[in-house]
């Protein structure tokens, strides 16, 4: 796996700080990327909601172990996903930050929520592995977003990054955000693979990512693992659609 840029150096730190004075990604105030209030007004990804995926409860009261209609029609090839937020205000905006304008130094700030929701959540994982970024894409942004936030939840919670576990087998047009399901998973079809060197081991996997929003690419990425003897796998991203 090639090096990722480091997120750690102090003194790399303060003179970025020189040129690019930390900002908040939603109010502008200066100091932070994403400041406490701006947090707190972020709306939270908070039950009830379905215990697979994590989509918001609509309709007739279910039990909590209930499955959405969706995750009983087509049962996603993880576990379960969660995520601390819903993809919406400061929370779009640190994505954007993150994804198209090179802030990655705002993804510590984004995989301390993150960790916050696995250290409550727990599920049974012993390493983490980001989704992979197609070479072009990354290439242009210099580094995968989801490798980021993955190095950053490590750090927190001592879980390691199996980078290598997953291979992107080709580009992908970025998701339309009009493309229905049956688009959006026809576009990630095939695209993911386990690594051919990969070595199953023991234990559950936690995919990385930033957004969820169908969960048509986090359930390829499994797929793909479950197929190679991989997992079972589990899912964090940083927000989600609702
Ligand atoms: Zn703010
Ligand atoms: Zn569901």
């Amino acid at each position: 796996m090639s090096a990722v840029p480091s997120l750690v150096s102090a003194a790399w730190e303060r003179t970025l700080d020189l040129v690019f004075p930390r900002r908040c990604v939603g109010c502008g105030v200066f100091g932070v990327f994403l400041c406490p209030a701006c947090l707190a007004a972020t709306p939270r990804a908070q039950p009830p909601r379905c215990p697979g995926c994590w989509m918001p409860r609509t309709g007739r009261p279910a039990g909590a172990a209930e499955l959405c209609e969706r995750c009983r029609t087509r049962c996603p090839a993880f576990e379960a996903a969660r995520c601390p937020f819903v993809y919406a205000g400061a929370a779009r905006e640190a994505v954007h930050a993150l994804k198209y304008d090179g802030l990655s130094a705002v993804a510590a700030t984004m995989a301390e929520a993150m960790a916050g929701t696995l250290s409550e959540w727990r599920p049974p994982v012993t390493a983490l592995v980001p989704v992979p970024l197609a070479g072009r894409r990354r290439r242009s942004r210099g580094y995968n977003q989801s490798e980021l936030l993955a190095r950053e939840i490590s750090r927190l919670s001592g879980l390691p990054v199996h980078g290598g576990l997953l291979v992107r087998r080709k580009a992908t047009p970025a998701q339309a955000r009009s493309a229905d399901e049956a688009a959006r998973r026809a576009n990630v079809e095939g695209v993911f693979a386990a690594a051919p060197k990969a070595e199953p081991q023991a234990g559950a996997l936690l995919l990385v990512d930033d957004v969820m929003t169908s969960g048509a690419t986090l359930d390829a990425c499994a797929r793909a693992l479950v197929a190679a003897g991989l997992g079972p796998v589990y899912a964090l991203t940083f927000a989600r659609e609702d």
